[in-house]
């Protein structure tokens, strides 16, 4: 039994190290537990070719530390995988996280322990740790969905997953290459894996309405200029739905890459002529089609989009067979995470890349040497699964969480995620997840999202221990208006139309409940709430007072 912190938090990406420098600096003894052997989370699993990041890094980082937004400078507009890994491995070396961050340990149990209100954590070596709080920094696309096809395990060749991939330099020159899987991770790696292998298959089971990422690199005055205002562009990310500024620097640079997040200028695709709509189109690109406001809400609206959408592919993809597979017709924009790109609708027009269309000629099965369809067999050397997460709760139910009494969080979530501003759980006193269900968390700027978090659970520390409060909890009450109200404001959303499966709602994973998980109603929304409830002395929460024989 190792001597006893305050807190232990569960993983020791951003969330686990911001929490890890927070939580030390009020004065609290902390103890990170991570699986991987070092920082990074995400950043440190997902390391296949193609691999970055979808928000500007001069706003996906860090604004607790204005030393280290001046001293930190980003090779590119949107940074690839490497540098945000640097970026993390620097905020480790910098406030010195590694001595309190146990590597290469994996929870298996969390279990609270009534009578002495604390939480035992044990690991897969069989050590055990307690603490009286304990925060989830596990992430919401942690847990990598392998799909269990027929004869999944009998392929002889090397197999990978994109959110599990090696350190170790992959060699693709002159191999056979399948890759199944089409959202974000497949669209990213897939240009890159075409140019390193001999031949590259790409299994589909749906097409992606994907648009072209911005590819800069960073200037300097770009960059000087968001260093000059960062405390103004952080103030504004506060007051985005999305979490991110939208700062325009000074000289006139534009970030002309879309983002989920709400853009103020959006306008009506239904107040333009068909005319209109593809003049827009042809000087703007497909990015434009993401800027009209009724597109997300409106399904006329949508479908016009779509078939907008569908046109530049047809016109970006020289075979039309290939093009036609490539297009979504059975669900709309705005009903996935939106995925960017670079190159691959013209990665379909090389001689060595071919789209296999599953819904056309579905998989049967893996074999030894590849993939049997209903058409032929594949021959491959390398099968890579770009078949993305059990996103937002896979962490939490993997680690095998029981609350008060007994209760698992299993069990409190068969029927899908219920807890209170994605924060706690009724029956699990003290315990906290960091961008949990029920919060923005992946509909927002991460970091963004992870300092409002943490701070929120750094100062709800501060406050127990303060006023000699032993445990914090929601009420069932509080918890259920919130699901309520996390549901009402997805309601009528292209999220949850009926034609939308996607893993916001769980629709990916067989057997999990279909339940919008993300909160819609926008990142200022909910800080807000956040900051009513502990303004109204932690409305919703059941707060115990501490009890003599359990003061420590
Ligand atoms: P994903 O969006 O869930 O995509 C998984 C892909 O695998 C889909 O094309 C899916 O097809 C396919 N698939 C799953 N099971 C299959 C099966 N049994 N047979 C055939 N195909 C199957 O996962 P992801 O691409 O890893 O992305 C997940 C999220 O991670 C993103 O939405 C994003 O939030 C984040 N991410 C972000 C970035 C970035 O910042 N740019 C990059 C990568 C990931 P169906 O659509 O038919 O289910």
């Amino acid at each position: 039994m190792q001597q006893r912190p305050d807190v232990i938090i569960v993983g020791a990406g951003f969330a686990g190290m911001y929490g890890l420098h927070r939580f030390r600096k009020q004065g609290l003894k902390v103890q990170v537990l991570e699986a991987g052997s070092d920082v990074g989370g995400t950043w440190y699993w997902n390391r296949y070719p193609g691999a970055r990041c979808d928000v500007p890094s001069l706003e996906y980082s860090f604004g607790f530390s204005e030393e280290l937004e001046q001293d930190w400078d980003w090779p590119e507009v949107f940074s690839a995988q490497p540098d945000i890994l640097r970026y993390a491995n620097h905020i480790a070396d910098r406030f010195d996280l590694r001595g309190d961050i146990q590597f290469d340990t994996r929870v298996t149990a969390v279990t609270y322990v009534d009578e002495q209100n604390l939480w035992r954590l044990t690991t897969e070596a069989g050590e055990v740790f307690e603490a009286r709080y304990c925060v989830m920094a596990t992430g919401c696309l942690s847990v990598p969905n392998k799909p269990k096809l027929p004869g999944g395990e009998s392929f002889a060749g090397l197999e990978l997953h994109t959110g599990l991939w090696p350190k170790e330099t992959v060699d693709l020159a002159g191999k056979r290459v399948g890759v199944i899987g089409t959202g974000s991770s497949g669209v990213q790696a897939i240009p890159e894996l075409a140019k390193q292998a001999a031949e590259l298959y790409v299994f589909q089971r749906s097409p992606v309405y994907t648009v072209p990422a911005n590819r800069k690199l960073m200037r300097d005055s770009v960059q000087q200029s968001f260093k000059d205002s960062y405390r103004k562009i952080r103030d504004m990310q506060q007051h985005n739905a999305g979490g991110v500024s939208n700062f325009r620097p000074s000289d006139g640079v534009k970030q002309t890459t879309p983002t989920t997040a709400y853009r103020p200028d959006r306008n009506n695709i239904m107040a333009l002529t068909p005319e209109q709509r593809r003049q827009r189109i042809a000087s703007r690109g497909l990015n434009e089609l993401l800027n009209f406001r009724d597109v997300y809400t409106d399904p006329v609206a949508n479908e016009i989009a779509n078939e907008l959408f569908r046109e530049g592919v047809r016109y970006l993809v020289h075979d039309p067979d290939t093009a036609a597979a490539l297009s979504p017709t059975d669900y709309g924009l705005g009903c996935k995470r939106q995925v960017l790109d670079r190159d691959y609708y013209d990665t379909f027009n090389r001689d060595n890349v071919t789209l296999v269309d599953l819904q056309a000629t579905p998989l049967e099965s893996v074999t030894a040497t590849g993939i049997q369809t209903s058409a032929q067999e594949y021959e491959l050397d390398v099968l890579i699964y770009a078949t993305g997460f059990d996103a937002m709760t896979g962490a939490l139910l993997k680690a095998n969480i029981r609350g008060r009494e007994g209760q698992t969080l299993n069990d409190k979530w068969r029927y899908g995620p219920v807890a209170y501003l994605g924060l706690q759980m009724q029956g699990f006193p003290n315990l906290f997840t960091v961008t949990g269900p029920g919060s923005p968390s992946v509909l927002c700027n991460m970091l963004v999202a992870i300092e409002q978090h943490i701070d929120w659970i750094g100062d709800c520390i501060t406050f127990l221990k303060q006023n000699d409060i032993e445990t914090i909890e929601p009420t069932q009450q509080a918890e259920s208006d919130w699901i309520a109200h996390v549901n009402d404001v997805a309601e009528g959303t292209m999220y949850t139309t009926p034609s939308c499966n996607s893993w916001y709602l769980g629709a990916n994973i067989p057997g999990k409940p279909r339940i919008f998980m993300p909160y819609v109603g926008g990142y200022p929304r909910y800080r807000e709430r956040c900051e009513a409830v502990v303004e109204n002395g932690y409305e919703g929460f059941t707060l115990s007072a501490q009890t003599q024989e359990t003061v420590a």
